[in-house]
């Protein structure tokens, strides 16, 4: 670990080892709800059960947004938002690191994203919002329409891992992440590469 003065970011290596240190990364054959097949599989929240963990990966991404002017020029009154239960553990470290004034996060009620807290017009700060894992991105660009129906700016956008099949920026927002990650689904068994392999298959949820 660097000290506590030297604003390092762990390489992508280095975060996919405290992931797989943790079991939120694994390698085998696994079964989606929606069918599909993959060789890989994430499970963000077992590695943000530890909080030293859990601070390294939400520290590392806080300096990623710190460095943005915009961001570092209107801190402290800024928003960190979370889309889901998920991310909940990254904005509260995000919101520690950086001294962010409020934090917010949206649950799916009904099948719409939604905040439970009574927000109004104009009580919201400029947001940043983060997630553990952008997998498709529609979390987020859900997100990003429920934040600007309440008039607020989004200064920032960001996950510990990224999907490069998910977007890479928000309303022209980049989304910054610890971990850039080439997955590959197969969308039948007939196509993946484990099932021809006779591997035995788990099956998983989001
Ligand atoms: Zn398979």
């Amino acid at each position: 670990m660097a000290g506590q003065g030297v604003q390092l970011i762990p390489s992508p290596e280095e975060i996919m080892q405290i992931l797989k240190r943790t079991g939120a990364f694994r390698e085998g054959h696994f079964v989606y709800p929606n069918g599909k097949h993959t060789a890989h599989y994430f499970q963000m929240p077992l590695a943000f059960r530890y909080y030293d963990t859990a601070r390294v990966l939400a520290v590392a991404l806080s300096r990623k947004f710190r460095v943005e002017r915009d961001v570092a020029s209107q801190l402290p009154k800024v928003s960190i938002i979370s889309p889901s239960s998920g991310g909940i553990p990254v904005a509260f470290g995000v919101r520690d690191a950086l001294s962010a004034e409020q934090i917010f996060w949206a649950e799916q009620e009904s099948g719409k994203r939604m905040f439970r807290q009574y927000i109004n017009q104009g009580e919201i700060n400029p947001c940043i919002i983060v997630d553990d894992i952008i997998r498709s991105g529609h979390a987020i660009e859900e997100t990003v329409e429920l934040v600007k129906s309440l008039g607020a700016p989004i200064i920032g956008c960001g996950a510990i891992v990224r999907f490069t099949s998910a977007p890479d920026n928000v309303d022209g927002v980049p989304i910054k992440s610890l971990v850039e990650f080439d997955e590959h689904f197969f969308d039948t068994a007939a196509d993946c590469v484990e099932c021809k392999a006779g591997a035995p298959e788990e099956r998983v949820r989001f």
